[in-house]
Protein backbone atom coordinates (compact mmCIF):
# COMPACT_ATOMS: atom_id res chain seq x y z
CA UNK A 1 0.00 0.00 0.00
CA UNK A 2 2.83 2.10 0.80
CA UNK A 3 4.37 1.77 -2.28
CA UNK A 4 1.41 2.45 -4.07
CA UNK A 5 0.74 5.51 -3.01
CA UNK A 6 4.13 7.18 -3.64
CA UNK A 7 3.77 6.33 -7.24
CA UNK A 8 0.53 8.31 -7.03
CA UNK A 9 0.28 11.58 -7.34
CA UNK A 10 -2.08 13.25 -4.79
CA UNK A 11 -4.09 16.20 -5.17
CA UNK A 12 -5.42 18.47 -3.03
CA UNK A 13 -9.40 19.08 -2.66
CA UNK A 14 -11.25 22.26 -0.40
CA UNK A 15 -14.60 22.90 0.28
CA UNK A 16 -14.67 26.78 0.35
CA UNK A 17 -18.28 28.13 0.70
CA UNK A 18 -19.77 27.33 -2.20
CA UNK A 19 -17.19 26.03 -4.29
CA UNK A 20 -14.09 23.58 -4.40
CA UNK A 21 -10.83 23.98 -5.23
CA UNK A 22 -8.73 21.09 -6.74
CA UNK A 23 -5.61 21.24 -7.66
CA UNK A 24 -1.83 20.53 -7.37
CA UNK A 25 1.07 23.23 -7.18
CA UNK A 26 5.03 22.89 -6.37
CA UNK A 27 7.08 25.76 -7.46
CA UNK A 28 9.28 25.22 -10.63
CA UNK A 29 7.63 21.27 -10.83
CA UNK A 30 3.58 21.80 -11.60
CA UNK A 31 0.65 24.26 -10.85
CA UNK A 32 -2.96 23.27 -11.88
CA UNK A 33 -5.75 25.03 -9.78
CA UNK A 34 -9.67 23.88 -10.94
CA UNK A 35 -13.04 25.44 -9.58
CA UNK A 36 -15.37 22.99 -11.00
CA UNK A 37 -18.33 24.56 -10.40
CA UNK A 38 -17.45 27.59 -12.28
CA UNK A 39 -16.00 25.57 -14.94
CA UNK A 40 -12.69 27.15 -15.17
CA UNK A 41 -8.99 25.81 -14.86
CA UNK A 42 -5.94 28.08 -13.72
CA UNK A 43 -3.18 26.90 -15.59
CA UNK A 44 -2.97 23.82 -16.44
CA UNK A 45 0.44 22.18 -15.05
CA UNK A 46 0.91 18.57 -16.73
CA UNK A 47 -3.02 18.26 -17.26
CA UNK A 48 -4.28 15.65 -14.29
CA UNK A 49 -7.44 14.36 -15.73
CA UNK A 50 -9.97 15.81 -13.68
CA UNK A 51 -8.64 19.54 -15.90
CA UNK A 52 -10.26 18.26 -18.81
CA UNK A 53 -13.65 19.09 -17.57
CA UNK A 54 -12.86 22.55 -17.10
CA UNK A 55 -13.85 24.18 -20.87
CA UNK A 56 -12.35 27.13 -20.09
CA UNK A 57 -8.24 27.40 -18.64
CA UNK A 58 -6.70 30.52 -17.47
CA UNK A 59 -3.18 30.87 -18.47
CA UNK A 60 -0.97 33.12 -16.10
CA UNK A 61 2.54 32.67 -17.94
CA UNK A 62 4.77 31.00 -20.44
CA UNK A 63 6.68 28.70 -17.61
CA UNK A 64 6.54 25.08 -18.31
CA UNK A 65 5.52 23.88 -14.97
CA UNK A 66 2.33 25.53 -15.28
CA UNK A 67 1.43 25.11 -19.22
CA UNK A 68 2.93 21.64 -20.24
CA UNK A 69 -0.48 20.19 -20.19
CA UNK A 70 -2.16 22.64 -22.78
CA UNK A 71 -2.00 19.93 -25.99
CA UNK A 72 -2.93 17.11 -23.88
CA UNK A 73 -5.95 19.24 -22.51
CA UNK A 74 -6.83 20.26 -26.01
CA UNK A 75 -5.99 16.52 -27.77
CA UNK A 76 -7.93 14.51 -25.40
CA UNK A 77 -11.02 16.56 -25.29
CA UNK A 78 -11.31 16.56 -28.84
CA UNK A 79 -10.02 12.47 -28.56
CA UNK A 80 -13.32 12.40 -25.46
CA UNK A 81 -15.86 14.09 -27.90
CA UNK A 82 -15.85 17.03 -25.60
CA UNK A 83 -16.08 20.73 -26.79
CA UNK A 84 -12.89 22.09 -27.58
CA UNK A 85 -11.56 23.91 -24.97
CA UNK A 86 -10.98 27.87 -24.58
CA UNK A 87 -8.02 29.42 -23.32
CA UNK A 88 -7.02 32.62 -21.98
CA UNK A 89 -3.86 33.70 -21.76
CA UNK A 90 -1.48 36.72 -21.99
CA UNK A 91 -2.10 38.26 -25.34
CA UNK A 92 2.01 38.10 -26.07
CA UNK A 93 2.29 34.25 -25.84
CA UNK A 94 -0.63 34.07 -28.07
CA UNK A 95 1.35 33.82 -31.07
CA UNK A 96 4.29 31.45 -29.66
CA UNK A 97 1.54 29.25 -28.03
CA UNK A 98 -0.66 29.25 -31.75
CA UNK A 99 2.97 27.43 -33.42
CA UNK A 100 2.83 25.44 -30.76
CA UNK A 101 -0.55 23.71 -30.73
CA UNK A 102 -0.59 23.72 -34.85
CA UNK A 103 3.02 21.61 -34.52
CA UNK A 104 1.47 19.40 -32.07
CA UNK A 105 -1.42 18.57 -34.86
CA UNK A 106 1.34 17.62 -37.24
CA UNK A 107 3.02 15.81 -34.84
CA UNK A 108 0.01 13.51 -33.89
CA UNK A 109 -1.94 13.59 -37.12
CA UNK A 110 -5.12 14.72 -35.70
CA UNK A 111 -6.70 18.32 -36.05
CA UNK A 112 -7.22 19.19 -32.78
CA UNK A 113 -9.72 22.03 -32.87
CA UNK A 114 -8.82 25.22 -29.57
CA UNK A 115 -10.04 28.69 -29.32
CA UNK A 116 -7.18 30.93 -27.96
CA UNK A 117 -8.18 34.09 -26.28
CA UNK A 118 -5.56 36.69 -26.27
CA UNK A 119 -5.94 38.80 -22.94
CA UNK A 120 -4.47 42.49 -21.79
CA UNK A 121 -4.73 43.70 -18.23
CA UNK A 122 -8.08 45.03 -17.22
CA UNK A 123 -10.03 43.07 -20.14
CA UNK A 124 -12.86 41.62 -18.73
CA UNK A 125 -14.59 38.46 -21.26
CA UNK A 126 -17.91 38.07 -20.47
CA UNK A 127 -18.41 34.43 -21.09
CA UNK A 128 -22.51 34.73 -20.34
CA UNK A 129 -24.06 37.74 -19.37
CA UNK A 130 -24.09 36.78 -15.95
CA UNK A 131 -19.92 35.77 -15.57
CA UNK A 132 -16.92 37.08 -16.77
CA UNK A 133 -13.09 36.89 -16.41
CA UNK A 134 -11.03 39.51 -16.21
CA UNK A 135 -7.28 39.72 -16.32
CA UNK A 136 -5.24 41.75 -13.94
CA UNK A 137 -1.32 42.32 -14.76
CA UNK A 138 1.17 40.52 -12.36
CA UNK A 139 4.45 41.04 -11.90
CA UNK A 140 6.80 37.87 -12.98
CA UNK A 141 9.33 39.43 -15.33
CA UNK A 142 7.81 37.93 -18.60
CA UNK A 143 4.62 38.67 -19.93
CA UNK A 144 2.31 37.38 -17.31
CA UNK A 145 -1.33 37.78 -16.07
CA UNK A 146 -3.92 37.16 -13.21
CA UNK A 147 -7.65 36.02 -13.32
CA UNK A 148 -10.61 37.26 -11.54
CA UNK A 149 -14.01 34.98 -12.21
CA UNK A 150 -16.67 37.59 -11.99
CA UNK A 151 -20.54 37.34 -11.07
CA UNK A 152 -22.26 40.33 -13.42
CA UNK A 153 -25.77 40.86 -11.97
CA UNK A 154 -28.38 43.56 -12.89
CA UNK A 155 -30.11 44.95 -10.10
CA UNK A 156 -32.86 47.27 -10.11
CA UNK A 157 -32.39 50.92 -9.28
CA UNK A 158 -33.59 51.98 -5.67
CA UNK A 159 -35.68 55.16 -7.22
CA UNK A 160 -37.81 51.62 -9.22
CA UNK A 161 -38.21 49.75 -6.01
CA UNK A 162 -42.18 48.94 -5.53
CA UNK A 163 -43.05 49.70 -9.42
CA UNK A 164 -45.06 47.00 -10.79
CA UNK A 165 -44.17 44.68 -13.07
CA UNK A 166 -45.17 45.17 -16.30
CA UNK A 167 -44.60 48.97 -15.84
CA UNK A 168 -40.95 48.03 -15.40
CA UNK A 169 -41.26 45.67 -18.50
CA UNK A 170 -42.66 48.90 -20.47
CA UNK A 171 -40.04 51.24 -19.21
CA UNK A 172 -37.22 48.99 -20.04
CA UNK A 173 -38.98 48.42 -23.76
CA UNK A 174 -38.85 52.34 -24.17
CA UNK A 175 -35.34 52.20 -23.38
CA UNK A 176 -35.51 53.63 -19.79
CA UNK A 177 -32.41 52.41 -17.39
CA UNK A 178 -34.26 50.91 -14.50
CA UNK A 179 -31.12 48.65 -13.32
CA UNK A 180 -27.70 49.29 -12.52
CA UNK A 181 -24.82 46.09 -13.14
CA UNK A 182 -22.84 45.05 -10.13
CA UNK A 183 -19.96 43.10 -10.42
CA UNK A 184 -19.04 40.99 -7.67
CA UNK A 185 -15.46 39.18 -7.84
CA UNK A 186 -15.93 35.30 -6.91
CA UNK A 187 -12.70 34.18 -7.62
CA UNK A 188 -8.82 35.30 -8.39
CA UNK A 189 -5.92 33.70 -9.33
CA UNK A 190 -2.77 35.27 -9.53
CA UNK A 191 -0.06 32.81 -11.01
CA UNK A 192 3.51 33.29 -10.44
CA UNK A 193 4.09 36.93 -8.70
CA UNK A 194 6.05 39.45 -7.03
CA UNK A 195 4.86 41.95 -4.88
CA UNK A 196 3.15 44.93 -6.77
CA UNK A 197 0.04 46.93 -8.07
CA UNK A 198 -1.60 43.71 -8.54
CA UNK A 199 -2.66 43.36 -5.16
CA UNK A 200 -4.28 47.15 -4.86
CA UNK A 201 -6.72 45.85 -7.41
CA UNK A 202 -9.95 45.78 -6.04
CA UNK A 203 -11.10 42.49 -7.32
CA UNK A 204 -8.37 41.13 -5.85
CA UNK A 205 -9.11 42.45 -2.38
CA UNK A 206 -12.00 41.76 -2.45
CA UNK A 207 -12.75 38.54 -4.16
CA UNK A 208 -14.36 35.55 -2.08
CA UNK A 209 -11.37 33.06 -2.60
CA UNK A 210 -7.97 34.44 -3.19
CA UNK A 211 -5.55 31.94 -4.73
CA UNK A 212 -2.00 33.77 -4.95
CA UNK A 213 1.56 32.00 -4.28
CA UNK A 214 4.10 32.45 -1.51
CA UNK A 215 6.82 30.48 -2.89
CA UNK A 216 9.38 30.78 -0.33
CA UNK A 217 9.24 30.91 3.70
CA UNK A 218 12.85 30.84 4.81
CA UNK A 219 14.75 33.90 5.50
CA UNK A 220 17.99 32.96 3.27
CA UNK A 221 15.68 32.34 0.53
CA UNK A 222 14.43 36.22 0.34
CA UNK A 223 17.32 36.55 -2.27
CA UNK A 224 15.94 33.72 -4.37
CA UNK A 225 12.57 35.16 -3.80
CA UNK A 226 13.84 38.30 -5.51
CA UNK A 227 15.83 36.46 -8.61
CA UNK A 228 12.94 34.39 -9.52
CA UNK A 229 10.37 37.57 -8.82
CA UNK A 230 8.35 35.32 -6.79
CA UNK A 231 6.56 36.09 -2.92
CA UNK A 232 8.50 35.78 -0.06
CA UNK A 233 6.77 35.42 3.10
CA UNK A 234 7.59 38.57 4.06
CA UNK A 235 6.17 39.69 1.51
CA UNK A 236 2.68 38.23 2.19
CA UNK A 237 2.73 39.86 5.47
CA UNK A 238 2.98 43.44 4.72
CA UNK A 239 -0.59 42.69 2.52
CA UNK A 240 -2.37 41.05 5.45
CA UNK A 241 -3.78 44.14 6.53
CA UNK A 242 -5.40 45.11 2.77
CA UNK A 243 -6.99 41.61 1.52
CA UNK A 244 -10.38 41.23 2.56
CA UNK A 245 -10.66 37.88 1.30
CA UNK A 246 -12.87 35.25 3.00
CA UNK A 247 -10.51 32.64 2.16
CA UNK A 248 -7.08 32.77 0.84
CA UNK A 249 -5.34 29.60 -0.60
CA UNK A 250 -1.37 29.60 -0.78
CA UNK A 251 0.24 27.99 -4.33
CA UNK A 252 3.61 27.23 -5.51
CA UNK A 253 5.21 26.51 -1.93
CA UNK A 254 8.79 25.04 -3.13
CA UNK A 255 9.77 21.98 -1.72
CA UNK A 256 13.01 23.06 -0.38
CA UNK A 257 10.74 24.69 2.86
CA UNK A 258 8.02 21.34 2.66
CA UNK A 259 4.19 22.23 3.65
CA UNK A 260 4.64 20.96 7.46
CA UNK A 261 7.26 23.12 8.15
CA UNK A 262 5.58 26.59 5.81
CA UNK A 263 2.62 25.87 7.59
CA UNK A 264 4.15 26.36 11.06
CA UNK A 265 5.95 29.76 9.73
CA UNK A 266 3.28 31.32 8.54
CA UNK A 267 1.15 30.18 11.81
CA UNK A 268 3.61 31.30 13.60
CA UNK A 269 3.63 34.97 12.15
CA UNK A 270 -0.09 35.38 11.34
CA UNK A 271 -1.36 33.57 14.57
CA UNK A 272 -4.00 31.26 14.98
CA UNK A 273 -6.78 34.21 14.39
CA UNK A 274 -6.14 35.08 10.50
CA UNK A 275 -4.70 31.48 10.11
CA UNK A 276 -8.40 30.63 10.02
CA UNK A 277 -9.08 31.74 6.44
CA UNK A 278 -5.69 30.83 5.38
CA UNK A 279 -5.16 27.51 3.70
CA UNK A 280 -1.86 26.23 1.91
CA UNK A 281 -3.03 24.46 -1.27
CA UNK A 282 -0.62 21.33 -0.95
CA UNK A 283 -1.10 20.78 2.96
CA UNK A 284 -2.97 17.52 2.16
CA UNK A 285 -4.63 16.80 5.24
CA UNK A 286 -7.88 16.28 2.54
CA UNK A 287 -5.96 14.89 -0.43
CA UNK A 288 -7.47 12.52 -2.90
CA UNK A 289 -5.25 9.89 -4.71
CA UNK A 290 -5.29 10.49 -8.86
CA UNK A 291 -8.31 9.18 -10.00
CA UNK A 292 -10.66 10.22 -6.53
CA UNK A 293 -11.03 13.58 -7.15
CA UNK A 294 -13.05 14.35 -9.78
CA UNK A 295 -16.97 13.45 -8.87
CA UNK A 296 -18.13 13.70 -12.36
CA UNK A 297 -15.44 13.33 -14.78
CA UNK A 298 -15.36 13.76 -18.28
CA UNK A 299 -18.04 11.53 -20.31
CA UNK A 300 -16.48 8.35 -22.08
CA UNK A 301 -15.99 8.80 -26.19
CA UNK A 302 -17.58 6.16 -27.98
CA UNK A 303 -13.81 5.98 -29.06
CA UNK A 304 -12.47 5.41 -25.65
CA UNK A 305 -10.34 1.87 -25.38
ZN1 LIG B 1 5.79 28.59 -11.35
ZN1 LIG C 1 6.88 31.20 -13.24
Amino acid sequence: MAEKSFLVQRFAKLQLGLYHVIGYSVAGEETVVQVPELNVCFDIGRCPYFALTSDYVCISHGHMDHLAGLPYYLSQRYFQGMKPGTVFLPAELEKPVDQLLRCWRDVERQGTPFKLVPMRPGQLYEVRRDFGIRAVATHHGGPSLGYVLISIREKLKQEYMGVPGPELVAMKKKGVEIQYRVEVPLVAYLGDTTLGPVFDEPDVQNAEILLTEVTFFDADHRNKAKLGRHTHLEHFLTLASKLKNKNIVLIHVTRRTGIQRAKRILRKRLGDEVMKNIHILMDLEDAREEGEVEDAGPPPADTAE
